[in-house]
């Protein structure tokens, strides 16, 4: 078999855990199958990086940079040290030169300042450069060849959107090439998280963008199946920091954990499932910490189960914009003019729902767009077209999500009954053309125990054949 095994932050977070990976992979390795390894930064090192950036260019001063060069070359080296004993003088050296080339960039953002979308990519994209060359060398200690990869070397090729960037078709040859032609003699390790422009600039994928590299890589060399190794058995019905009795599902859909992952449950990235899509690979979530747990099966058509909801997510910390106005009644191009003048300032909307009379149109985005979101549609008021455009902080949104929900009827009477029950106000409603999801916003302080609400109401806890 060729697998694509995706390790996050979680599952590399000191030697022990890397020890854990190699023990996965040697024993693979020995079955007879091809590997090939994507890796995340370190757990908490991207945020960290995040943090320093988005801070230098208004910083007093720049004291700020010594000391993260100098804690994440004591996590690195430490982590080596455990991990890859023989391989220390090699690889500290490489993972040296990495920090003096940080600093270097960290002092420019701060004397220039100024942190330009480019710049940030490359920044942000350290903790993957830090990280897999560790991974590597332990692969080595094995006796076992491995080649470290950057996104780019290993040919994912992006668009520019820096920071939310999208991998370009022509990727699949070059990574086919360039990592595929290596499976017979060694696990070749890529850099999750980044990829590169035509020109060779620097992009990242989002947020939790090694799960998207996996993908990528994984259609690319063709592979039987794609591995997600995390820190939970598989996907669960609800996150299990959240709902205490949250289950672990044995299959989800394609378009489950799409709707899943858009809504905030981090298990996965967003995008992750599409080049899966294209080529129909198999997708498992495991458990670094639990590798004889079957995990959670991903594939191309769910299987239907007797309960139509199979799981709940929720994202906090998004914002609520109602536009209002009877003008709007019958107008044509209202929405036009609403979405151009968001999509012009760059503002991605998550829900949308139009009342019936046309006379209000309510939207949700994340939070940290309100503002912007907000001066852009100024002008509806101004020009006449609505009466007002208000907004609400401090609102989250609740995904309700399960394939078997398209065409049963009373889905949506069940939840909100069960809100009403327990005193939930629900401001916005809105149904995904899959219908595959039903969700809707409520007050920041009523997220979670909606979803508690829910997660009692379909008994979701109860074990059943999924
Ligand atoms: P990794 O470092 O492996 O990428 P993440 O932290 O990105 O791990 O994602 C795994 C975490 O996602 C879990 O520890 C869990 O707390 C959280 N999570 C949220 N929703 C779910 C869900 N529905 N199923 C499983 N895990 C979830
Ligand atoms: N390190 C990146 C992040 O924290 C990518 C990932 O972990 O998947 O978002
Ligand atoms: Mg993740």
């Amino acid at each position: 078999m060729r697998y694509l095994m995706k390790f996050g932050g979680t599952s590399v977070a000191d030697a022990k855990c890397i020890g854990r990976v190699v023990d996965i992979l040697e024993h693979h390795r020995k079955a007879g199958d091809e590997l090939a390894v994507v890796v995340s930064a370190q757990r908490g090192v991207t945020d960290q990086l995040i943090e320093i950036a988005g801070a230098l260019p208004t910083a007093k001063d720049s004291s700020a940079i010594a000391p993260l060069i100098q804690a994440l070359k004591k996590r690195h080296i430490t982590t080596l040290e455990g991990a890859a004993p023989a391989h220390v003088a090699e690889v500290g050296a490489v993972i040296e030169e990495r920090l003096v080339n940080l600093q270097n960039i960290l002092f420019a953002v701060y004397n220039l300042r100024e942190l330009t979308p480019r710049s940030k990519d490359y920044i942000i994209s350290f903790g993957e450069r830090l990280l897999a060359p560790i991974l590597a060398a332990a692969i080595r200690e094995r006796e076992i060849p491995s080649t470290v990869f950057d996104g780019c070397e290993a040919g994912i090729l992006t668009t520019s959107t820096h920071g939310e960037s999208t991998a370009l078709p022509e990727s699949d040859e070059r990574i086919q090439a360039r990592v595929g032609s290596r499976l017979k003699k060694e696990i070749p390790v890529i850099m999750g998280f980044m990829g590169c422009t035509k020109e060779g600039i620097v992009t990242t994928l989002g947020r939790s963008g090694s799960d998207y590299s996996a993908s990528i890589i994984g259609a690319g060399i063709d592979a039987d199946e794609i591995w997600i190794w995390t820190d939970v058995d598989g996907i669960m019905t609800s996150d299990p920091r959240v709902i205490n009795d949250a289950r672990v599902l044995k299959n989800v859909s394609f378009i489950e954990v799409m709707e899943l992952s858009y809504f905030g449950a981090k298990v996965m990235h967003p995008r992750s499932i599409d080049p899966e899509m294209r080529k129909n690979i198999l997708v498992r979530v495991k458990n670094t910490f639990n590798p004889i747990h079957s995990g959670t099966m991903i594939v191309k058509d769910g299987h239907r189960d007797r309960r139509v909801v199979k799981a709940l997510t929720y994202i906090e910390k998004v914002g609520a914009i109602n536009i209002n106005g009877a003008q709007m009644i019958g107008r044509p191009g209202v929405a036009k003019a609403i979405f151009s003048a968001l999509a012009d300032n760059a503002v991605n909307v998550m829900m949308i729902s139009q009342g019936s009379s046309e006379a209000n149109i309510s939207l949700i985005i994340d939070e940290s767009h309100l503002s912007t979101a907000v001066n852009a549609l100024a002008f509806l008021v101004e020009q006449g077209i609505v009466r007002e455009v208000t907004h609400t902080h401090d609102v989250c949104a609740v995904a309700v999500v399960g394939d078997g929900m398209a065409g049963a009827a009373g889905t949506g009477g069940r939840i909100f009954t069960a809100l009403g029950r327990e005193g939930v106000n629900v401001m916005m409603i809105s149904q995904g053309s899959s219908e595959a999801n039903i969700s809707f916003v409520v007050r920041q302080e009523d997220g979670q125990r909606a979803v508690r609400v829910l997660h009692d109401e379909f008994r979701l806890s109860e074990e059943c054949d999924d």
